[in-house]
Parts: structure tokens; C-alpha cells; sequence
């Protein structure tokens, strides 16, 4: 292994996810390991130019891994979008000998990761931490197992209720661009109808399956609806259905911020635990600019040019499948 990292610096920025203390607690510990020193960033890229930037240690880390949140905080910056930010981050890093960086996040993270270490030739590597599982380089993202086990429960939850009332539920779930959560959500949860941001027609399915239910006067149903769809989410799909069949008892959930929250999956902790440890090793190896993943059970370093420019499908098969285990 290469010796040239002495010190890495680690922040979590973008949207929070489930699993990002766990991906910490693993860089802290890997680093350790190695003999390196870590440095945690404080409020992702802001902190980073205003230098919130402090020595973390092994037992810093002890009981997180079962946290939501990041015990780094996260932060949206748009100072860091200028020259003169990143000249500022570079300083701060500079005062510390911050040497190579680990930057947990989304798309977003990685493009500012890949801009900065260009302009200054310091190695970086991301991991993927967003609920919405919707980057390139990875099976799945850390915090989306979470995410879409507190949507089930909650609409496990509102399946009690739609079943007694003889109620048509609509239910808001995350994922603005991309569908991954609702078609997950919507599959696990026996869902009738799944809107997604990636298909268009849903609505004319729908109001097929809902005459249908009308006939045999099973109003009961739940429709998993991403917030991101063409139809202008829950709400709007609720309102055209209402104006279509009067009859129809139908309400709205829309789960929101929900979640974002709670204690990460197994699956989350030890896919964060994986790539946490794979980064620092990988920043060891010599890699730097790339965002490591898992693809088919295989750790893998994607330049970050592909992991923001490529895009993640949808499964075609959970698609195909969605409306014939909803007949
Ligand atoms: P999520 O998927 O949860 O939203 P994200 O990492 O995509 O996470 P963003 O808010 O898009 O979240 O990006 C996080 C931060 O990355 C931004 O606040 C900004 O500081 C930085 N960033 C994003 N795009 C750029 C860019 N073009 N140049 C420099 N920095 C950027």
C-alpha cells in the first residue's frame, strides 16, 4: 500500500441519509487501522470552508452505528460552488495537512468531489449516501434499505385502515427524479398502482383497475405514488380520481421526511461498513476522483465523471411485474 496519505478528512453533505454514522464509524476505524490520522469535516462542504474541522478518533465513533442522521451534520453550500469557496476549503484543509478526503453523499457531493479535486490534486473518494438510490456505480445506495422499510411499515399501517373503511389510500413517497423508493414501496406493499418519474400512462391503467373495483364494489385499495411523477404527485393523481369517480372514498399520505429518519437496516450498516472501509483503502490504493460501490457482490471505484454522468434504471422486471401481481 501506498504511504503517501498520512491524514484523511471526512464529511457527510446533501440530503441525510440512514447508514451515513455507520460509513463514518468505518472510515475512522479503517483509518486507524492503517495508522492514519481522520479529521471530521463538520457540515459537509460549508463546514469545510469555514473550517469546522476536528481530530476524530477511534472511540469518538463507539455507538453510532445504530444512529440515523451523521453525527457530522450535513449542509447544502453554495459558496462552494464558487472558485473562491473552494480556494477557502482548500485552506482549511491545508492548516490541518489534510491529505486525501472521503466525502459521503449524492450526485451532488460528487460533482463538487470531482471539481475540487481537479482544481487542487487532492485524492477523493465518495460514497454513495442518499436514500433515493439513484446513482451510478452501485447496486444500492446507503440509507435506501432504511427508507423503504419505514415506507412498508407505514403503509402496512394505512392498509389496516383502507381495509376496514373500504378506502382508496394514494401514498406519497420520495424520490423526486427517480422511482426507485415508489417501486420498491409499491411492490413490497401489494400496492395497486405505482406512479413512477420514469413512466408516463399510469393514469389511464388506473382508472382501468378502478372501474373494475368499482363493479365488484372493492373501493379498498392502495396507490404508491413517487413524488417526482408526472402527475404532480399524490395529491394531483388524488384529485383526478376524485373528479372520475365521485363514488370513491379516497385519501391522501404522504410520508415525507419519514423516511429520511430512524435507525438504519442491517443491510444499511453493513453496506456503509463495506464502502467506508473500502474508500479509505481505496484513497490508500492509489485511487482518487471516483465514487466506490458494490455491482454484483464485487467492490468496485467508478471515475466520478461516470457515476454522475450515467444513469441508474429502474428494475424493467419489477416494472413488467408491478401490474400482474396487483390483477
Ligand atoms: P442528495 O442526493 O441527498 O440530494 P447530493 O449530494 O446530491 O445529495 P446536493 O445538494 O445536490 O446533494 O449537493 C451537495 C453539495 O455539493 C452542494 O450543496 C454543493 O456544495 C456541492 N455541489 C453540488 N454541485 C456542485 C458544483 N457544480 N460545483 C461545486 N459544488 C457542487
Amino acid at each position: 500500500m501506498s504511504n503517501e496519505i498520512k491524514r484523511i478528512g471526512v464529511f457527510s453533505s446533501g440530503g441525510d441519509a440512514p447508514g451515513m454514522n455507520a460509513a463514518i464509524r468505518a472510515v475512522v476505524r479503517t483509518a486507524s487501522y492503517y495508522d492514519l490520522h481522520v479529521y471530521g469535516i463538520y457540515q459537509g462542504y460549508e463546514g469545510m470552508i469555514e473550517g469546522k474541522i476536528k481530530r476524530i478518533e477511534t472511540r469518538d465513533v463507539g455507538n453510532i452505528i445504530h444512529r440515523g442522521g451523521t453525527i457530522l451534520k450535513t449542509a447544502r453550500s453554495e459558496k462552494f460552488k464558487t472558485k473562491e469557496g473552494r480556494q477557502a476549503a482548500f485552506e482549511s484543509l491545508q492548516a490541518f495537512n489534510i491529505d486525501g478526503l472521503v466525502a459521503i453523499g449524492g450526485d451532488g457531493t460528487y460533482t463538487g468531489a470531482k471539481i475540487f479535486g481537479e482544481e487542487f490534486g487532492i485524492p477523493i473518494i465518495g460514497v454513495p449516501g442518499t436514500i433515493d438510490n439513484d446513482l451510478y456505480g452501485t447496486d444500492y445506495t446507503i440509507g435506501y434499505d432504511t427508507a423503504i422499510n419505514t415506507a412498508i411499515e407505514a403503509v402496512d399501517k394505512i392498509r389496516d385502515t383502507a381495509d376496514s373503511h373500504n378506502r382508496l389510500f394514494f401514498v406519497e413517497v420520495m424520490g423526486r427524479d427517480t422511482g426507485f423508493i415508489a417501486l420498491s414501496t409499491g411492490i413490497g406493499s401489494g400496492a395497486g398502482s405505482i406512479f413512477l418519474p420514469e413512466l408516463k400512462g399510469e393514469m389511464d391503467s388506473l382508472f382501468e383497475v378502478l372501474k373494475k373495483s368499482y363493479k365488484r364494489n372493492k373501493l379498498f385499495n392502495i396507490i404508491i405514488v413517487a413524488e417526482g411523477d408526472n402527475n404532480g404527485g399524490a395529491t394531483e393523481v388524488a384529485k383526478a380520481v376524485k373528479e372520475k369517480f365521485p363514488d370513491f372514498d379516497a385519501r391522501v399520505t404522504i410520508i415525507g421526511h419519514l423516511q429520511r429518519g430512524g435507525s438504519p437496516t442491517c443491510r444499511d450498516r453493513v453496506l456503509a461498513s463495506i464502502l467506508g472501509a473500502s474508500a479509505v483503502e481505496g484513497l490508500l490504493n492509489g485511487h482518487k476522483a471516483e465514487a466506490v460501490g458494490i455491482v454484483n457482490h464485487e467492490i468496485v471505484y467508478t471515475p466520478f465523471e461516470e457515476a454522475i454522468t450515467k444513469h441508474k434504471e429502474l428494475s424493467k422486471d419489477l416494472i413488467r411485474l408491478a401490474p400482474i401481481l396487483a390483477l
